[in-house]
């Protein structure tokens, strides 16, 4: 369904009130944390904003850029616990950059990544 069309409620929205199971490994009022469905990275945990009204990274940091730099806080202790703090923080942004769901999420990926990994090609 195109994103414009969309009135559904998001895979997301519906992990946040428990609709569909996910493996949570964070939670507090603000966002929920948990392991990607397929994982591209040996540690691979996507971090939601449970709001709903940002589609994307950037519409986030316009209209709240305290809960951006929360959700980066919360992916800083994620890859404390299980990267030993290393990790990268990958926000997709559109359909062409790989976006699938218009709930705005971080991927915190970690785990021993290569360098020049960044990308497909
Ligand atoms: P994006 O492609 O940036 O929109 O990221 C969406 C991510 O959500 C992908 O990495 C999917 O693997 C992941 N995903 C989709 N459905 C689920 C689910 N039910 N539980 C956990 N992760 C999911």
């Amino acid at each position: 369904m195109d994103r414009m069309t969309q009135t559904e409620p998001s895979i997301f929205t519906r992990i946040i009130q428990r609709e569909i199971p996910a493996d949570v490994v964070f939670e507090d009022d603000e966002v929920i944390a948990f392991n990607d469905i397929a994982p591209q990275a040996p540690v691979h945990v996507v971090v939601v904003p449970k709001t709903a009204q940002y589609r994307d990274v950037v519409e986030l940091a316009a209209a709240d850029p305290q809960l951006l730099a929360h959700v980066v806080q919360v992916a800083k202790q994620i890859a404390d616990e299980r990267a030993d703090g290393e990790f990268r923080l990958v926000f997709n942004n559109g359909e062409a950059a790989g976006q699938t769901i218009f709930h705005v999420h971080a991927h915190v990926l970690g785990g021993g990544l290569a360098e020049g990994t960044l990308g497909s090609k």
